[in-house]
């Protein structure tokens, strides 16, 4: 397999750029300053087979249709939203995701987020490191356990977050498109009713035209005051002007953000708020996991470079 090019997009882990090294002719596309530059450079463009790219960079039209040999994109990522899917279809090109190893990770995070909002854990860190306790103690904050929470995309890591959620007293309500086999946990259609009735909603869903800017000025006030909103699913699922204003005019309680719609750009706004809770798109991000990851990504492209079935095949 070594005479096979793979291009990766940009060096999202040094442990996958490695492994790759090892079985493929490896391309980085970062050493070029643009696509053109990439396409007009490099020699071997017309036999590049197969595509790596993630949340940052992936395979959009541009990219396939500049490398006419392409056969397959493996992504280390489970979202999809960075690929042109329906162009990969066209084209007859396979796509892998890499899902379930990355569950845990997102879920934790998403109630280390929940606790650090309501629980103020980020400001309570700062009261102790400037000193503030020695002059007196921490305001009180929110209790979690026992409150409603909502989640919207009850797949793989929203089933996670709920099984957690559970083990806080929480009741469980979720938005997807079709009713799950979840006696205990309450089905909604309708993302204005999820968010009347609960009070910590969880973004969990793919990211696609329909659930683009699902959480919306509307969603936001029926989440109200006292409720919070914690994203671990893309920036754009949530409309960020209007969940800056919120913020700011006081009408929602709260957000726990992993992701946003113009990463690494986060609104300066919310860099001042105490009850906000910023990190860096960071939900996959352990060694362990991100390991498996780039583990999954490899075992794919082996597979079909070796006419095997694809262990977790998209398209
Ligand atoms: P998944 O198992 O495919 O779950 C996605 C869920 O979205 C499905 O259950 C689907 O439910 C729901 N959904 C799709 N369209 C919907 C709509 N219009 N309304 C309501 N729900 C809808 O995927 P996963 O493994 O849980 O991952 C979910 C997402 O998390 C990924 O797509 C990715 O964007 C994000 N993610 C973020 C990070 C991070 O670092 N922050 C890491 C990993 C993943 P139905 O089909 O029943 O509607």
């Amino acid at each position: 397999m070594e005479s096979i090019s793979v291009l990766m997009t940009w060096p999202m882990s040094s442990y996958l750029e490695t492994e790759l090294e090892k079985r493929f002719k490896l391309l980085k596309l970062w050493s070029y300053p643009s696509l053109a530059d990439f396409v007009k450079e490099n020699e071997y463009v017309n036999s590049v087979k197969a595509v790596v790219g993630d949340t940052r960079i992936g395979a959009d039209a541009q990219l396939i249709d500049s490398l006419p040999g392409l056969e397959i994109v493996s992504t280390y990522s489970v979202g999809l939203d960075k690929i042109d899917l329906r162009k990969c279809k066209q084209k007859g090109i396979r796509v892998t995701n890499t899902p379930d190893v990355l569950t845990d990770d997102v879920a934790d995070l998403a109630i280390g987020l929940i606790l650090a909002v309501f629980r103020r854990l980020c400001v309570c860190d700062g009261f102790v490191r400037n000193g503030s306790w020695k002059k007196g103690d921490f305001a009180l904050t929110t209790k979690f356990s026992g409150k409603s929470v909502g989640i919207v995309g009850l797949g793989r890591i929203g089933s996670a977050i709920a099984k957690r959620a559970e083990a806080f007293g929480c009741k469980i309500s979720y938005l997807s498109r079709t009713e799950k086999p979840y006696p205990n946990y309450k089905y909604y259609s309708n993302i204005l009713d999820l968010a009347t009735d609960c009070e910590v909603l969880v973004v969990a869903c793919a990211l696609t035209e329909e659930t683009f800017h699902i959480i919306n000025r509307q969603v936001i006030d029926a989440l109200g005051p006292k409720g919070i909103v914690i994203n671990i699913g893309r920036g754009c699922h949530i409309d960020e002007s209007e969940l800056v204003s919120a913020l700011m005019e006081g009408r929602l309680g709260g957000a726990g953000l992993d992701v946003f719609e113009r990463e690494p750009e986060v609104p300066e706004e919310l860099l001042g708020l105490e009850n906000v809770v910023v990190l860096p798109h960071v939900g996959t991000d352990t060694y362990e996991t991100c390991d498996a990851m780039a583990d999954l990504v490899v075992q794919n492209l082996e597979a079909y470079f070796q006419n095997k079935p694809l262990l977790t095949p998209v398209v």
